[in-house]
C-alpha cells in the first residue's frame, strides 16, 4: 500500500515537472527547480568572471554586446509567440568577451553567456558569431545544464535537492555544475555533452539567429571551421564531434525551417 502511494506520488511529481522544449517540444522531467539552478550557478559564473576578467571596451566587445542583444531579443520574441516566456522569466541575459585563447563559448541558466576571444577568428564576422551565440542561447533556454546537473546530481549526491546539496557539499555542488557546462578544470570531470542536445541547440539557435536577421545559410560553414580549426580543447562546441557530417546534415534539413523566420535574402 506504501509503495503504491510512493509511486503515485512519484507520477504526480514527474507529471508536475514535466516540460517542453521550445521548437523541439520535447519532454523534459526531472528537473531542478530552475530557479534554485539559476541561483547556485550564479555563483560559479561570479567566479569564472573573477578569475578571467572581461574584456570591457573595443570592437570586439561592442559586437558581442550587440549580437548578443539581438540573439536575446529574438529569442524572447520567439517565447512569447509560443506562450513560453515563462522558461526565461528568471533570466537576465548577460553577454561577456573573456581574453582567453580557447575557440569556446557557453551558457548558464539565467541567460549568461561568455565567448572566449580564442572563438573569434573563426566566427569571422557577426553572422558566425550569431551562429554560436543563437546555440549557446538555446542550451540555457532548453534548460540542457539543468538535465545534466540533475541526473549528476542524482548519480553522485543520491539525489537530494539542490539547496541542500549545495549547504552540505557546496564543494561538490559547485563541481557538478562547472562540469555541466564544461567551465575550468578544477572540477577534473566534463559531463558529456549528448548528441540530443547538440542537436536541439543548432535547430534552435538557427531560428533564434535567422528572427535576430543573421542568414542561417551561413551556419553550416561556421560549423565546418569550427570544426577544423577549433581543436580538441574545445568542451562545448565541439561536443558532438567526431559525427561533424552529421551535425551538417542535420543543419541543412533543419534549414527550410529555419528561414520561415527570416526576413533577409
Ligand atoms: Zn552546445
Amino acid at each position: 500500500m506504501r509503495s503504491l502511494f510512493l509511486l503515485a506520488l512519484v507520477g504526480i511529481m514527474i507529471f508536475s515537472s514535466c516540460t517542453k522544449v521550445p521548437v523541439t517540444g520535447r519532454r523534459q522531467v526531472n528537473l531542478l527547480p530552475e530557479s534554485a539552478l539559476i541561483s547556485t550557478s550564479l555563483t560559479s559564473y561570479q567566479e569564472f568572471l573573477k578569475d578571467n576578467k572581461p574584456i570591457r571596451s573595443g570592437r570586439d566587445y561592442d559586437m558581442v554586446k550587440r549580437v548578443g542583444g539581438k540573439i536575446a531579443a529574438a529569442a524572447n520574441d520567439y517565447l512569447r509567440q509560443h506562450k513560453q516566456l515563462k522558461r526565461v522569466k528568471n533570466f537576465k541575459w548577460e553577454f561577456n568577451l573573456v581574453g582567453e585563447d580557447a575557440a569556446n563559448a557557453w551558457a548558464m541558466p539565467g541567460g549568461k553567456v561568455v565567448v572566449y576571444k580564442g572563438i573569434l577568428p573563426i566566427t569571422k564576422d557577426e553572422t558566425g558569431l550569431a551562429v554560436v551565440l543563437g546555440h549557446e542561447v538555446a542550451h540555457a533556454i532548453a534548460r540542457h545544464g539543468n538535465e545534466r546537473v540533475s541526473q549528476q546530481m542524482g548519480l553522485t549526491l543520491g539525489g537530494i535537492g539542490l539547496s541542500v546539496a549545495a549547504s552540505n557539499k557546496p564543494q561538490e555542488t559547485q563541481d557538478i555544475i562547472n562540469a555541466a557546462y564544461g567551465l575550468g578544470t578544477s572540477a577534473g570531470v566534463l559531463l558529456p555533452f549528448s548528441r540530443k542536445h547538440e542537436s536541439e541547440a543548432d535547430k534552435m539557435g538557427l531560428i533564434f539567429m535567422a528572427m535576430a536577421g543573421y542568414n542561417p545559410r551561413e551556419a553550416a560553414a561556421f560549423w565546418t571551421r569550427m570544426n577544423q580549426k577549433g581543436g580538441a580543447n574545445v568542451p562545448e562546441l565541439l561536443s558532438t564531434h567526431p559525427s561533424h557530417g552529421t551535425r551538417i546534415k542535420d543543419i541543412n534539413d533543419f534549414l527550410p525551417t529555419a528561414l520561415q523566420y527570416y526576413k533577409g535574402k
